[in-house]
């Protein structure tokens, strides 16, 4: 069962992202640069939402949102890498509540491995940003697996079970021998995002496989929420991707789109009677204090299954394959 799905969890994250909502106002109201477009350098943006501290622009010549003005880049690696007391306390939330270590999943129908072991059913695979190792317990099943993580905390915790490599891609020069690669939930918080790819590309071997997922500007769910939709909590967005943000992406760094999909309409009906009646307490998705509100997530995401309605680009988040060209 989703930890999503468990109230007592989400009454917890709402207290939380109160305290980052916090810390985004005082982030908001000290040094800002403005910036041009960290995807092609243009400089001709133009508003897309505001989240009610930060302004998101979006840049016509290809489509990347982004923050902007936005917190110094070097304050939000110095997060990642430091001991920031949010994100500490995020992991002891999500430990709590963590029901162990998962058994082998089914890799053919499993969200997070379909993709990948439709393509490359083995070999070597580096999960960048991995975090305690949510994601390498899931994989290690079926491929010979590595992360990559900044943090030092959360590198002890994964490096307890896997092979993990603690820094920055960029400066720990790798070989060049993984045959995939995945990015699960990053993208959208860093600062150089053609950098980043750039240095993926250094480390696959010829055809790797990329596997990313990250949030999707192009979503129903970030129509009707603008800045309040999820992908815009607080201050650790940088940039938000849609299908041709992607290619350009893409076509700047070395790869080509095997394959693309968006997945999670995100859309509640709790939510939008939140959203449109109380919009003073409405957390996109974490509005629990709800009667039968965790009931309404079980129930609705099963009848979007059961309907298997093709949400084609308009999912709240992007999965998209990319080879090394
Ligand atoms: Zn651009």
């Amino acid at each position: 069962m989703s930890i999503n799905y468990r109230q007592e969890y989400n009454l917890e994250i709402r207290g939380w992202l109160e305290r980052v909502f916090e810390k985004a106002g005082r982030l908001a109201a000290g040094s800002l640069l403005r910036r041009s477009c960290p995807l092609c350098g243009g400089v001709d943006t133009r508003p897309f939402v505001n989240n009610g501290f930060f302004d998101y622009d979006r840049c016509p010549g290809c489509a990347l949102v982004f923050q902007n003005p936005t917190v110094d880049p070097q304050a939000v690696n110095d997060g990642f890498t430091g001991s920031d007391e949010l994100l500490e306390d995020y992991f002891k939330i999500s430990a709590k509540y963590k029901t162990g270590v998962p058994t082998k999943p089914d890799p053919r129908s499993h969200g997070k491995l379909r993709d990948i072991y439709g393509v490359r059913p083995e070999g070597r695979l580096l999960d960048v940003g991995c975090s305690v190792g949510d994601f390498l317990h899931l994989a290690k099943y079926f491929y010979d697996v590595e992360g990559v993580e900044v943090n030092p905390a959360t590198t002890a915790i994964a490096a307890q079970h896997f092979r993990v490599h603690c820094g920055f891609l960029s400066d720990l020069r790798l070989p060049l021998v993984y045959d995939i690669v995945t990015l699960n939930q990053i993208l959208y918080g860093v600062p150089d995002p053609v950098g980043l790819l750039r240095d993926i590309h250094a480390v696959l071997k010829t055809d790797g496989i990329l596997c990313l997922n990250t949030p999707n500007s192009d979503s129903y769910a970030t129509r009707l929420f603008g800045g309040k939709c999820c992908h815009f909590y607080g201050y650790t967005t940088q940039n938000v991707f849609n299908p041709e943000a992607l290619s350009h992406l893409c076509a700047k760094a070395g790869f080509r789109i095997l394959t693309m999909r968006t997945e999670w309409l995100d859309i509640y009906t709790a939510d939008l009677r939140e959203f449109y009646d109380r919009p003073d307490r409405f957390i996109h998705k974490r509005n629990t204090h709800l009667p039968d509100y965790e009931r309404g997530f079980v129930v609705e995401d099963e009848a979007q299954r059961q309907l298997g309605q093709n949400l084609g680009q308009r999912g709240n988040y992007l999965v998209a394959l990319l080879v090394k060209s």
